[in-house]
Parts: structure tokens; C-alpha cells; sequence
């Protein structure tokens, strides 16, 4: 299943998805790229692809993105490449804004959209401000789009509250979890089971 993750900035998005990663195992990260300069401790193809914006133009060109959107005065995009490489191998969670979502909710019917909120609007101003990796003038430009942004929530199917962390990672966990228990994704291992119901004397 893909898991479309979108919220303000600042919400705690990279931090659910990296603790999620952390206590469920078998889910996939999608690496967008950007043209949005590296923050200190970002790794190149584990956090993004970064591109400058001639070569995320030329991906623009040649259709290789199955979403792109500008955010905040950068490019970000997802391939249709990481898409398609990681889709295979089982779960895989997308970390992308708001318009990005909106155009995958089209091409990726069969996804779940999760809204991930921060409990209010000081709070956001302050993890903005703690994470310490963006300047006054781009977290106000983000607080100014998180205003926006947060109007979209109702077209989602799930909505964290990234309160207590700890809550919020649950809450997530149970979503992918739930989706797992479903009687047609667990046939085979059903089959099995009722398989030995069958042939025990
Ligand atoms: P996003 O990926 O949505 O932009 P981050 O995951 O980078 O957000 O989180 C922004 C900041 O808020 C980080 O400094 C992070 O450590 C902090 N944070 C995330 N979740 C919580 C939480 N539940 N309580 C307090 N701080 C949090
Ligand atoms: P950041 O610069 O803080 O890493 O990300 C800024 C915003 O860009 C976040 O809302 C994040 O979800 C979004 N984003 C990251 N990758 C993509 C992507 O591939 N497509 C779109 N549309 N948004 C993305």
C-alpha cells in the first residue's frame, strides 16, 4: 500500500515517518527530489535527490515526475522511477505537501492520505523555530503557507494529531497496521493456516 503523508512544516513529519520506520519494519521511503539547498546531516539519496532546477526542469520536460509542485521556493518532485522500483517491495510512505497530494489522490486512486496536524499554530511557530535549520524569513514564509495549507486536511482519509509524540507514531502505526490485517491482503498466509485445518487427521 502507498501512504501519502502531508502537513504544514514544521508538523513533525520527517520525525512520525522515521520513528514509524523504527518500530514497524517493512515499509519504504519515497526519496523525492529538490532543489532546495542540503540541511546539515541530510544525506543524498536517503533524504532527497538533491538537482539543480535545470536538471528538475529537464525531469519536467521529459515526464519523468509523477508529481512536482513548488513549495515554499523550492522544487520538489516525486519520479515515477522510485515509484514504480518501491511500490514492489511492499508499504511505502510519501512525504510530500499539500499540492503534490492533491494531484497523486488522481493517479493513486487505490492510496491512503494521511494529514498530519501539529496541535495549534503556536506550537508549529515553535518547532520551527527549535529545529534551528531554516532562517526567520523562510519560517515565516512556511507559517504563512501553513495557514493555507491546513484548509486542505478535510480531503484526506486520516487525520495525527502530532501532539505526544509517541500517541502520534501509534496512531500512524495503526493505520498502516490495519491495513495490513485486511482479509485480502492476508490470504496466502490464510491459505496456509486453512490449509492445516484441512489436512490434520
Ligand atoms: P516536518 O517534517 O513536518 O517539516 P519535522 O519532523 O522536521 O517536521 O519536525 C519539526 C520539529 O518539531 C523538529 O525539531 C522535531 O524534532 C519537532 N517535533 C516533531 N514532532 C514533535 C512532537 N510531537 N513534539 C514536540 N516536538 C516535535
Ligand atoms: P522540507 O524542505 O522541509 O524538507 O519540505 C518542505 C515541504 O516539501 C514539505 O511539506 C514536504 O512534504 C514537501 N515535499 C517533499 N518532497 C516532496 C515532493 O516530492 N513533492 C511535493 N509536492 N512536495 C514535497
Amino acid at each position: 500500500m502507498i501512504y501519502v503523508i502531508s502537513g504544514p512544516s514544521g508538523c513533525g513529519k520527517s520525525t512520525l515517518i522515521r520513528e514509524l520506520f523504527s518500530r514497524l519494519p517493512g515499509i519504504q521511503f519515497s526519496v523525492s527530489h529538490t532543489t532546495r539547498p542540503k540541511r546539515a546531516g541530510e544525506v543524498e539519496g536517503r533524504d532527497y535527490y538533491f538537482v539543480t532546477r535545470e536538471e528538475f526542469q529537464r525531469m519536467v520536460d521529459s515526464q519523468s515526475f509523477l508529481e512536482w509542485a513548488e513549495v515554499h521556493g523550492h522544487l520538489y518532485g516525486t519520479s515515477r522511477d522510485e515509484i514504480s522500483k518501491k511500490s514492489r517491495q511492499g508499504d511505502l510512505v510519501l512525504d510530500i505537501d499539500v499540492q503534490g497530494a492533491r494531484q497523486l489522490r488522481k493517479k493513486l486512486p487505490q492510496a491512503r492520505f494521511v494529514f498530519v496536524v501539529p496541535p495549534s499554530y503556536p506550537e508549529l511557530e515553535k518547532r520551527l523555530r527549535q529545529r534551528k535549520t531554516d532562517s526567520p524569513e523562510t519560517i515565516a514564509l512556511r507559517l504563512k503557507n501553513a495557514r493555507r495549507e491546513i484548509e486542505e486536511a478535510s480531503n484526506f482519509d486520516y487525520l495525527v494529531i502530532n501532539g505526544e509524540l509517541t500517541q502520534a507514531v501509534e496512531e500512524l502505526k495503526a493505520i498502516v497496521l490495519a491495513h495490513r490485517c485486511l482479509f485480502e491482503q492476508r490470504q496466502k498466509e490464510f491459505k496456509e493456516i486453512l490449509w492445516s485445518f484441512k489436512s490434520w487427521p
